[in-house]
């Protein structure tokens, strides 16, 4: 049974979007084992109007948003490992360390998949790509030792297509749209780079209720908390790029990350 995952990102509620669902999903398998890497607390993040947090409990708080988050998705991680570095500094970490500090939780796990961001970050956020490109490396440098797991490495993305349609949908609603251009604004990938879509339909409660748990966020991570419906529509699935190993031209699109891997 391939069901050993490590998602590695950058903040505490990276992971409420775009893997909840997946983890949803395989929340009563029980070969299935989850383990979740964050390399920052969030502690710079933007503190919601009347929230009650501090700049200095801000790292606490989030720390326990993201707990409960997983316990309302209803499958926290079996180790949740925080890797405290400096939220929006994660391109000054010495990236030999970065890599080292990921090296030693995969060489530990030997997960059958790896999941992270790909090099556009969804967001071109620096500590989005960072992570990536660090988890990317840390994957490589085990992949090929022998020892077994490290199946398969996965990007998380948007498809351009659902890009496009958001983004219409934002205009019509006078929302401001995104320039994936510009740094902290979303970015697609073209369709045919998608391997692996997912469909989170069944768990979409579950996924909105993980996200509403990132209380001191909500202005960030969604444009209005309320319109629990909208929220919904936005985690029907979720989308990923198989990094490695490279996949044959017109393969099948996969449902879901150990698709294929039995
Ligand atoms: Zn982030």
């Amino acid at each position: 049974m391939a069901r050993r995952l490590v998602v590695v990102f950058a903040h505490p509620d990276d992971d409420a979007y775009g893997v909840a669902g997946t983890v949803a999903l395989h929340a009563a398998d029980p070969e299935f084992r989850f383990v979740l890497v964050l390399a920052t607390d969030g502690e710079a993040g933007d503190i919601r109007e009347g929230f009650p947090a501090t700049r200095q409990t801000l790292a606490a708080v989030r720390r326990a948003e993201d707990a409960a988050a997983w316990r309302a998705v209803g499958r926290p991680p079996d180790r949740h490992e925080w890797l405290g570095y400096p939220d929006g500094g994660l391109s000054d970490v010495p990236f030999d360390e970065l890599v080292d500090r990921i090296a030693g939780i995969l060489a530990e796990e030997r997960p059958d998949v790896v999941a992270t961001f790909g090099p556009d970050g969804i967001f071109g956020h620096p500590d989005h790509i960072t992570v990536g490109a660090a988890t990317d490396a840390a994957f490589l440098r085990l992949a090929d030792g022998g020892g077994g797991g490290f199946r398969r490495l996965c990007h998380g993305v948007i498809p351009e297509s659902v890009f496009n349609r958001w983004n219409e949908q934002r205009a019509a609603m006078n929302l401001y749209v995104f320039d994936p251009t510009q740094i902290y604004h979303m970015r697609g990938v073209p369709d045919e780079q998608i391997s692996i879509t997912v469909d989170t339909r069944p768990v979409s409660d579950r996924v909105v209720a993980g996200l509403s748990e990132h209380r001191s966020q909500h202005h960030v991570i969604i444009d209005d908390p309320d319109d629990v419906q909208r929220w919904k529509r936005i985690v029907t699935r979720e989308w990923w790029v198989v990094a490695w190993p490279q996949r044959p031209a017109g393969a099948p699109t996969l449902t879901d990350m150990f698709d294929g891997l039995d």
